[in-house]
């Protein structure tokens, strides 16, 4: 009987979603907003202006605008090793 309660738990996961209440408070990191269920780990986002859970909908637009909003990010080059490249090609 616990193999069909397990196929009843994953069938049911798989149509209706996370059916577990043990849930953190919203918090945000990385520009997203959500819930974690304790029980199985399941992210469950939420608007962070009006604390409402999100449809899938607007999650996957959210997700489609942050990848492709363009990040300029500066790379440190440490000075020293330019230069002595520059000065091994000088040498040789
Ligand atoms: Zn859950």
């Amino acid at each position: 009987m616990k193999i069909l309660q397990t196929i009843f738990n994953f069938l049911y996961e798989i149509l209706l979603g996370c059916r577990h209440e043990r849930l953190t408070r919203p918090f945000t990191l990385q520009q997203q907003t959500y819930k974690v269920c304790l029980d199985c780990g399941k992210h469950v986002f939420y608007s962070a202006d009006t604390m409402k859970p999100l449809s899938g909908r607007e999650v996957r637009r959210i997700h489609t605008r942050q990848a492709s909003e363009l990040k300029v990010v500066a790379v440190a080059t440490p000075v020293s090793s330019l230069n002595r490249e520059n000065n091994s090609r000088a040498i040789a």
